[in-house]
């Protein structure tokens, strides 16, 4: 069995200032992450978490701001109508209109990522779910839905809310059709990378039905896989690397 199957999270955090503390620094790092794998597209493109003590508001980047220059006091507090309440800055309307309802229907999400990277948002205007090609792409066999429609850019909660519907109440990712992907994890880690795998996993789908008809994992292998590589322990544990790489190479991310 996997060895990843006996990683644990570490210890509980002494104070809620603690543990916000701990959350923005990784979302800081998760944007220089998505800026370093070019995720960007101008000023498309949010990552929130949730705050640990008012759990209707939730931390964001500034509107207009660039992924690769975030730092963790330069996140923006909203709340849940929609105003900044910390922060210097802005926030995107859409940012506001969609993660609002994404963490109001999933309590356990602590964390939510969309943006506009080239191979997901490809891959959505097929109008299909990922399928059991790779070992990675198992992490979202049976937990990821699509929302089958695209109706301009989403301004209103009541899109947002539909949003969250398809991705339903355990999902841990959403294909938004004609537009591109979003992840929710039980930690800020786990939603970033599943964004990153997922990415990857549209990527390695493009290129293998652009070369010929791939063969996929079995329904039943795939299932098994899901539970070793897709568990929110390991969405978690999959990001440390990535956090160690860029808290050495950019650290005025935690200023
Ligand atoms: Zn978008």
């Amino acid at each position: 069995m996997s060895k990843i199957l006996t990683i644990k999270y570490p210890e509980e955090h002494s104070s809620p200032a603690a543990a916000r503390l701990h959350r923005k620094q990784r979302l800081a790092a998760a944007f220089r992450l998505f800026s370093r794998f070019g995720f960007d597209e101008g000023v498309a493109g949010h990552i929130t978490a949730r705050d640990p003590e008012r759990a209707d508001h939730f931390w964001v980047n500034p509107f207009g701001m660039h992924f690769g220059q975030i730092r963790v006091s330069d996140l923006v507090l909203v709340n849940h109508q929609g105003d900044v309440v910390e922060g210097e800055r802005e926030v995107n309307r859409a940012a506001f209109a969609i993660h609002s309802q994404v963490h109001a229907a999933r309590p356990e999400a602590v964390a939510a990522a969309h943006a506009h990277s080239l191979y997901g948002k490809s891959w959505s205007t097929l109008g299909r779910l990922l399928d059991p090609l790779t070992q990675d792409a198992c992490a979202f066999y049976g937990q990821h839905g699509l929302f089958d429609d695209y109706t301009g850019v989403v301004l209103e909660t009541a899109e947002g809310e539909r949003i969250a519907q398809a991705l339903g109440p355990t999902h841990k990712a959403v294909i938004l059709r004609n537009h591109g992907l979003l992840t929710v994890g039980e930690t800020v880690e786990a939603a970033a990378w599943w964004f990153i795998t997922m990415e990857r996993s549209c990527q390695a789908q493009l290129l293998a039905e652009a070369a010929g008809k791939p063969i996929p994992i079995a329904p039943g292998m795939a299932a098994l896989t899901q539970t070793q590589v897709g568990s929110p322990v390991a969405g978690w544990f999959s990001f440390q690397p990535l956090w160690d790489r860029i808290v050495r190479e950019q650290p005025d991310l935690l200023d």
